[in-house]
């Protein structure tokens, strides 16, 4: 689950690190009062779960109300696209109104999960600022990362190494010291997958401050952490992302047009690679997971079905916990509440395949039964 910078801003205030006096703002008329209360002049952010905001817009210095005002009318209700998002992007909802910062330099640092590790690392950069990305393509011996033993923390001896690799002058290598402390202390305690600070930046009188941060958690933390889950933000998520996520079942939303069914992570992975290979494209992964009912599975393909470029469907099915006949009652449960008649091919094998193929047979609805994956793979590119 995604923050967004304001409440990732509030919880490493919370841990001590400095953020800029800021508003958030639902309407223009909100934002003009802000910028006015913060002397005349603010940076206005959008609020969407995307990086990427400076290079499109999403980040706007605004010299008085008056174009607060307009800045905030031109961005409030309209969807951003940032290199982040998807090509329709997301919705701005609300800004930040904050107050302007003398900034003198711009580092970057942020700690991750390393699968090669195993563990958490902070990452860190002298060049942070808008073109980081550029910077780890194109010079990645710019970017240190300095692996965090979990069981000792991060250690002083770390934080004066990396204090020393961003060249931060001595005035301000205490704070940035701490600011890296905190930023492990708040990975940790809140269950983080990503805490990023970029830019943290260094004033002319030597402060150290977040100008922007972001936060993921890990949703199966979630449920130990109930303040941060009702920071939940539905409308900056793929809306059938977040309805399967609601009916506990693991989808994640693709380009192509063929919705598949599986039951199996792993199975699922497969059905993907060999549509891909049969030279037709997914649409979605979907696994409907080993103990669903003939409800859950209609649920689940509903959520394929009200997915507007679903052109076909492939079902996927080793009737092993999941029976074949659950399956296949299911799927026709699914396509009569939705009233579709989308090309449909099988892939059954297992518990009462039979009972599931005449149940599909029976059911009037437009089904090819293949018997092995390659033979689903190629009844799918002919279906359309
Ligand atoms: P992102 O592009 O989505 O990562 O948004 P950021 O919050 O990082 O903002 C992008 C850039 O806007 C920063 O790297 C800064 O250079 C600039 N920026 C943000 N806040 C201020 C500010 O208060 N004053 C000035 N001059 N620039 C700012
Ligand atoms: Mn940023």
């Amino acid at each position: 689950m995604k923050l967004h910078e304001y409440q990732a801003k509030a919880i490493l205030s919370r841990y001590g690190i400095k953020i800029p006096l800021g508003h958030v703002a639902s309407s223009p008329q909100e934002a003009q009062a802000a910028t006015q209360a913060m002397g005349g002049k603010a940076v206005l952010k959008a609020q969407v779960h995307a990086g990427g905001r400076g290079k499109v817009g999403g980040v706007k210095v605004v010299q008085s109300p008056d174009e607060a005002l307009q800045v905030a009318q031109a961005m409030l209700g309209k969807n951003l696209v940032t290199n982040q998002t998807g090509a329709s992007g997301v919705p701005v909802n609300s800004l930040l109104v904050e107050e302007l910062a003398d900034i003198k330099r711009e580092l970057y640092i942020a700690i991750t999960i390393d699968r090669g590790f195993r563990g958490p690392v902070m990452i860190i950069s002298a060049a942070g600022g808008m073109d980081i990305e550029e910077v780890s393509s194109t010079r990645p011996e710019d970017i240190h990362t300095e692996p965090i033993e979990p069981i000792l923390g991060l250690m002083p001896f770390q934080t004066r190494r990396l204090v020393q690799k961003l060249g931060i002058e001595p005035a301000a290598a205490r704070s940035a010291a701490q600011v890296m402390t905190s930023l492990y202390q708040i990975f940790v305690e809140n269950d983080c997958s990503l805490v990023e600070i970029n830019p943290l930046i260094i004033t002319g009188d030597g402060q150290v401050i977040a100008l922007d941060a972001k936060m993921d958690l890990e949703d199966d933390s979630l449920f130990r952490h109930a303040d941060l889950h009702e920071l939940r933000d539905r409308s900056q998520e793929d809306q059938l992302e977040a309805e399967a996520a609601d009916l506990d079942i693991a989808y994640v939303n693709l380009e192509g047009d063929v919705g598949c069914l599986v039951n199996g992570a792993g199975l699922a992975m497969a059905t993907l690679d060999v549509t891909n290979a049969a030279g037709a494209a997914p649409a979605n992964f979907l696994d409907v997971g080993g103990g669903a009912t003939d409800e859950k599975v209609a649920q689940a393909v509903e959520i394929i079905l009200s997915d507007p470029k679903v052109k076909r469907v492939l079902v996927n099915v080793f009737g092993g916990i999941l029976r074949c006949d659950v399956a296949a009652r299911g799927v026709v449960i699914a396509y009569q509440r939705r009233n579709s008649n989308l090309p449909l091919v099988v892939r059954m094998l297992g518990t009462n395949l039979e009972e599931g193929k005449s149940i599909l047979s029976e059911s009037g609805l437009n089904v090819t039964f293949a018997d092995t994956l390659t033979e689903a793979a190629q009844a799918i590119k002919q279906a359309i």
